[in-house]
């Protein structure tokens, strides 16, 4: 038998039949990659669900991000605004483009970019924000925009935890400038490894340049006009995509019954704190953050009893990404007091679609041992 082990999260998968199906046709068209059928095929499909204007899919949602940033041509050493709460792909984005991060505290309800610290971290170098749908608790994209519009601003929102949310009603992939979606294993919805790049209906044009950056460049076969990676999604990737989009609001449903037990299991515990979407937002339950208070319960005392017990929760996020070896040097003394006081006591529970309620309450059971 197998060791009992629980990750933080796990894939859901259609029916093997289901998958077979749709990857049948390549046997005959050959034709593998390259914004095939199926790769159109699913766009038309994540246009409608995701209720926006355009969309492109990509490898992942790291190229999908790094790409989007370097259609923008902003100039080299411009300065972004960023939050350092995010994963390190956010940061990793901004930087390979030979862009600036500048990083700026989190607010303390949803974890993300406080507008208040944006303001005041602009200079006449910024040229663009970047934001993290952190959990996929929308950022406050009205005051957001309204910044950009004032500063005259480029908005990117890494949008990877916020598959199928809605903010008022309206999919997410509709604020700012332009959103990535990550579609990889680990996440919502997935097509084992991919990205996704939506934009608001003006920016169509800019949405077929981002496709042309993500095949190298290539604008026709004798145009090659930008210096661009290859980013393209592939036909086996968005096979998976189009099985698992059919099983997409079941699969929610059934995070949504873990994360409602345990709500009733951690809520109203003093010294655990349940951070929590509020009533404009739509969620989709991709992960189960919990913050400790560091006297009652320890997060890294807790984290380790939980893995003597084969169940792996994960820190998200730490470290911060200013404080990652490969940044603390130039950017590891900004000023971020509130990220740091999250980033040191939050743990994100095991959460994903087959999660029974029998292993969610032993989970409890474990972390309410405290410290
Ligand atoms: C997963 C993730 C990414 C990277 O997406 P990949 O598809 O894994 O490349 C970027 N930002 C955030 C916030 C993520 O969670």
């Amino acid at each position: 038998m197998d060791e009992f082990k629980i990750n933080v999260t796990r894939s859901s998968m259609p029916p093997l039949e289901e998958y077979v199906e749709e990857i049948k046709p390549l046997w005959e068209s050959r034709w593998l990659s390259n914004h095939g059928a199926i790769a159109q095929k699913l766009e038309a499909e994540l246009k409608e669900r995701l209720g926006v204007a355009d969309i492109c899919t990509f490898v992942n949602g790291h190229m999908a991000l790094e790409v989007l940033i370097q259609s923008l041509s902003l100039p080299r050493g411009a300065e972004v605004i960023t939050t350092p709460y995010t994963h390190i792909s956010t940061t990793h984005a901004i930087t390979r483009n030979g862009l600036i991060p500048v990083f700026a505290d989190i607010e303390p309800v949803h974890y993300t970019l406080d507008p208040d610290r944006i303001e005041e971290a602009i200079t006449e170098k910024t040229a663009a924000i970047v934001a993290t749908h952190v959990y996929g608790f929308p950022c406050d994209v009205e005051r957001i925009e309204q910044i950009a519009e004032r500063h005259g601003l480029v908005v990117v929102y890494d949008a990877a935890h916020a598959f199928n949310v809605k903010y008022k009603g309206v999919g997410i992939g509709n604020f700012g400038d332009y959103s990535m979606f990550s579609c990889h294993a680990t996440k919502v919805f997935h097509t084992i490894e991919g990205g996704l790049v939506t934009c608001k209906p003006e920016h169509a044009a800019e949405l077929r340049r981002i496709r042309q950056i993500s095949n190298f460049g290539n604008v026709t076969e004798d145009d090659i006009s930008y210096v661009g990676p290859n980013a393209k999604m592939n036909e086996f990737a968005a096979a998976m995509g189009v099985c698992n989009l059919r099983h997409l609001d079941e699969m929610i449903a059934l995070r949504r019954a873990a994360d409602a037990r345990y709500c009733e299991r951690l809520g109203n515990i003093e010294g655990i704190h349940l951070p929590r979407p509020d009533g404009d937002t739509e969620w989709n339950c991709i992960y189960f953050p919990v913050v400790f208070d560091g006297v009652r319960f320890n997060r890294d005392v807790i984290k380790e009893r939980l893995a003597e017990h084969g169940i792996y929760a994960r820190k998200y996020f730490y470290p911060l990404t200013n404080t990652a070896n490969c940044y603390v040097e130039q950017y590891g003394a900004a000023d971020l007091p509130v990220a740091r006081e999250v980033s040191q006591n939050v743990l994100t529970l095991p959460m994903f679609s087959d999660l029974t309620q029998h292993i969610v309450d032993e989970i409890c059971d474990i972390v309410l041992q405290g410290e």
